[in-house]
């Protein structure tokens, strides 16, 4: 049986200690009750040497050919009612792996999640996360344009999401141009930005706005547009259930939203 130790009833029996005399604590636990006493840092400083639990006495026994007292503030030997715990010092507490939330969350959800198929998923559940969350930043190798001054457009690069709201999977397509000012850049670097932004806890508005300006601050071109035409899973598997509802957002920058015959351009090419 565990029984944790609160800081209550371990300062409740250090208090009856004296001050006035010199402990050295016993590494690990006994140091802490050394520190709260009037610690030394060396055996032959002290007066007495202080661990924190005597449980079979082999400790004691360690210590016992420095001919000093030895003593300790539980002692599992004389104190009844602490024999058979297992005792579990404060700084003993261990941290709890992040997983155990989840499985907290299953069984809040009316889930066993000790059944086989559930076992591994927290765990499993967590990696999938942290490498669906670690979209990798390069570089924008740009190359001279030698003259190209024409539209350049990619169209139905696949995206994937999660929607912050829900953290449900939003996912779809984007379309990307722009006109080159001097420089372009390699076309897998335009889907590239996509990953960049859409592999987060997001909303679809935000990734088309993060994708248009981080075009037109790497390759300051003329102008840049971004479509993304998307469905969102927590629109479709509940609600009004509407499965064929695709939500479309788009920035335009530079010549795209100043100049309509070069949006227009844009919008027949993705059509
Ligand atoms: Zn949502």
């Amino acid at each position: 049986m565990e029984h944790i130790i609160s800081w209550e009833e371990i300062i409740k029996r250090v208090n009856k200690l004296d001050k006035s005399k010199k402990y050295y604590g016993v590494p690990r636990g006994g140091q802490y009750i050394a520190a709260m006493l009037n610690p030394v840092d060396t055996i032959e400083e002290a007066d007495i040497i202080i661990d924190d639990l005597l449980d079979s006495g082999k400790t004691k026994q360690d210590y016992a050919k420095h001919d000093k007292p030895f003593i300790v503030i539980f002692n599992k030997q004389t104190e009844e009612e602490l024999k058979g715990k297992w005792l579990v010092f404060p700084w003993e507490v261990k941290e709890e792996p992040v997983e155990n939330n989840f499985v907290r969350i299953l069984q809040y959800l009316g889930e066993d999640p000790t059944r086989e198929g559930l076992r591994e998923t927290p765990k499993r559940y967590i990696k999938f996360m942290k490498e669906f969350l670690a979209p990798k930043e390069f570089k924008f190798t740009c190359f001279d344009a030698e003259g190209t001054d024409e539209m350049i457009v990619q169209t139905n690069i696949p995206f994937y999401s999660l929607c912050e709201h829900h953290i449900a999977p939003f996912f779809g397509v984007a379309n990307i141009a722009y006109i080159p000012n001097g420089k372009i850049v390699g076309l897998s670097k335009l889907a590239r930005t996509i990953d960049l932004y859409a592999n987060r806890f997001q909303n679809q508005e935000r990734i088309t706005t993060q994708v248009a300006e981080r075009i037109q601050e790497e390759l300051e071109p003329l102008g840049v547009a971004v479509t993304l035409k998307a469905q969102h899973l927590c629109m479709c598997m509940r609600g009004v259930k509407k499965h064929d509802t695709w939500t479309t957002t788009s920035k335009m920058l530079g010549a795209f939203k100043d100049n309509l015959d070069t949006r227009n351009e844009f919008l027949n090419l993705i059509k």
